[in-house]
């Protein structure tokens, strides 16, 4: 396994639509326990392939591992969601790709999700509250699109102004 670099915003590797995988094989299982690690080191929730640089429909999750101390890895090839609920949930949402900024989001509190497992089987997950939020946010970076883009004009531009700020400051060290 190894630690990869995550790509910030702004940067048009983020703005790119990933590609679906045919089959996962012994590549796409090395992608995602290497997304695992950089995600674990982070320290992150969840992360796309995208965000380290590959154009491909794969995400890794973990939203419990940072209350517990078992690590509880979810991975998900060609995500699919097949059904949302009416009913929105707000979540005060971050992004390993959009470093040190926050904003509450409102998204559907429940959705399904057709996917291939670590083990090229298909699976259904029916899934509700801060994984729900989560599994959009992530299937939203397979299509080029951040959390900041369901922000005002005003506010999204003033995120990118800072980040680019931040980047300029650590290019230079
Ligand atoms: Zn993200």
């Amino acid at each position: 396994m190894a630690i990869k670099t995550i790509f910030t915003e702004p940067n048009k590797i983020l703005r790119q639509v990933s590609n679906p995988v045919e089959h996962v094989g012994k590549e796409e299982q090395k992608l995602m326990d290497d997304m695992l690690e950089t995600m674990y080191a982070a320290p992150g929730i969840g992360l796309a392939a995208i965000q380290i640089g590959i154009p491909k429909r794969v995400i890794v999750l973990d939203i419990i591992s940072r209350e517990k101390e078992k690590k509880n890895p979810l991975y998900f090839v060609n995500p699919e969601i097949i059904w949302k609920a009416n009913e929105n949930l707000t979540y005060e949402e971050g992004c390993l790709s959009v470093p040190n900024q926050f904003a509450e989001i409102d998204r559907p509190k429940e959705c399904h999700v057709k996917y291939l497992d670590y083990y090229d089987k298909p699976q259904l997950l029916k899934a509700q509250g801060l994984l729900a939020t989560c599994i959009q946010h992530e299937i939203d970076h397979l299509e080029g699109v951040l959390f900041i883009d369901y922000l005002s004009k005003l506010k999204k531009t003033m995120i990118i102004k800072k980040l680019s700020k931040q980047k300029g400051k650590s290019e230079r060290i």
